[in-house]
């Protein structure tokens, strides 16, 4: 089974005290806290040579104050359920270190974090922190200003809550609900994937859309399949969950039964779709397909609703 990201285990967020400007700037202080960054979004690492293995790297406020950088505005991710030490992340945007040689020097490599995640070289609960803090930054980025009346919003508990100066209004991050489904046969003994032209080559996974306003998780699963594909849908389960921060979603896995097969492909959805043997999608989650297609990245959902599929347990 493989473990779909969380980064609950990990950190306590404490939501019941991060309101609190002083306890956060005592946590800012504090010695043993450390301070994880993304550099254009990107997670600052450190990898051995080949880079099989590897983990966000974790600053002291000391080291990234001595490169010049301002932490101003970090955001809490939480303290460590174990120890105690707080955790931040701090968003920086390279053009504006471009005249910090130092920093630069400091903040390299930083990696694409879909990258990361789907060659699962950096444990699941660090990806998925490094998740967390680049939802965050994606929705700070474009909550600069209020949408009620337009005039700029500030930063408030620790990342989690921006206020306009103008008319008071509390915005929130957010996040968008994805279904994602893995759609059994009626025979029960192949499934649906397909492709989507933004894949790597070869690579076929689930589908997968954002629900709607006034649908409920059953409803999306059932339009999404037979817009994307033309196939009905009888009887949804629920599989898992799993924040996705690709900018901010939380992918919400299921189960789908259809009770029809012939295949109507969206062309402007996906490139190709069809179905797949359950013999097929073992080989194409070992790396042992005779075309060479494979399967959804290794800490993506999609691929535990695959193997759940594989293993018969779905
Ligand atoms: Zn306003």
């Amino acid at each position: 089974m493989i473990p779909n990201l969380r980064s609950s285990s990990l950190l306590d967020r404490q939501s019941n005290k991060r309101s609190d400007p002083e306890y956060l700037a005592s946590l800012v202080r504090n010695a043993d806290t450390r301070f994880t960054v993304l550099l254009d979004h990107k997670p600052v690492i450190v990898s051995n040579e080949a880079r099989t293995e590897a983990s966000l790297r974790w600053f002291t406020l000391a080291e990234l104050v001595s490169a010049g950088l301002v932490v101003a505005d970090p955001f809490f991710l939480g303290v460590e359920r174990t120890g105690g030490a707080a955790r931040f992340a701090v968003a920086i945007n390279e053009l504006r270190i471009r005249h910090l040689p130092a920093a630069l020097q400091l903040l390299a490599p930083a990696v694409d974090l879909r990258s990361l995640a789907m060659q699962g070289i950096v444990s699941s609960e660090e990806v998925s922190l490094a998740g967390k803090a680049k939802a965050l930054a994606h929705w700070h980025d474009n909550a600069r200003c209020c949408g009620r009346c337009g005039a700029a919003t500030h930063l408030r508990d620790g990342g989690w809550r921006r206020r306009c100066w103008s008319c008071g209004t509390d915005m929130f991050p957010r996040t968008d609900p994805v279904v994602i489904m893995l759609v059994e046969h009626p025979d029960r003994q192949s499934c649906l994937l397909g492709r989507s032209g933004r894949f790597a080559p070869k690579m076929y996974s689930t589908l997968a859309g954002f629900i709607e306003p006034g649908e409920d998780i059953a409803d999306a699963v059932r339009r999404e399949v037979m817009e994307e594909a033309g196939v009905e849908v009888g009887d949804v389960s629920y599989h898992s969950t799993q924040p996705w921060p690709f900018p901010h979603s939380l992918m919400i896995g299921c189960i789908a039964q259809a009770t029809t097969t012939e295949l109507t492909i969206d062309l402007e959805e996906l490139v190709d779709a069809r179905w797949f043997s359950r013999e097929e999608c073992r080989h194409m989650i070992e790396g042992t397909h005779p075309d060479g297609l494979s399967g959804p990245g290794r800490q993506a959902i999609a691929r535990a609703l695959l193997t759940a599929f594989v293993e018969g347990r779905s």
